[in-house]
């Protein structure tokens, strides 16, 4: 099956409407993860030159509530999607350069990642972010 042709099929499961800007928005996701609003709207217009900013932004918006795409914002930074979804994984941040890497989900013992209290409230998730410095601003550093 073509990508398209499962971008279709992820939306008509979410029971979402296949239009082109949600399928080019899809594709853009999954082409560049961890990509911000403007740059998407960039590789959008790649494939769909007249499709608006609202279009895109909308279509954002609606996929991510339909749990098809995640958003994510680390602090000081704007919102990132990626299409990786469901596996709450977390994300190691560059504190010179902002560049956002995946990290599987902690493994063996955390304990903080158990609350210590949960307060009555059923946790589904524990959100995580690795703040540091990558290799290529370590280079420019030493
Ligand atoms: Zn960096
Ligand atoms: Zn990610």
């Amino acid at each position: 099956m073509s990508s398209i042709g499962r971008y279709e099929q992820m939306l008509r499961e979410a029971e979402l409407r296949v239009t082109r800007p949600r399928l080019a928005v899809l594709e853009a996701v999954h082409r560049h993860p961890h990509a911000d609003t403007d740059s998407l709207l960039n590789a959008v217009r790649g494939d769909l030159p007249e499709v608006s900013h609202q279009a895109v932004y909308d279509s954002l918006n609606t996929l991510t509530a339909a749990g098809l795409l995640r958003r994510i914002q680390p602090r000081g930074t704007v919102a990132r999607y990626e299409s990786r979804v469901g596996d709450n994984h977390h994300h190691v941040v560059c504190r010179g350069c902002g560049v956002i890497a995946d990290v599987d989900c902690a493994v063996g013992h955390t304990p903080c990642l158990t609350a210590a209290d949960d307060h009555g409230f059923v946790i589904d998730e524990a959100e995580v972010i690795y703040w540091g410095t990558c290799p290529t601003c370590s280079m420019a550093r030493a």
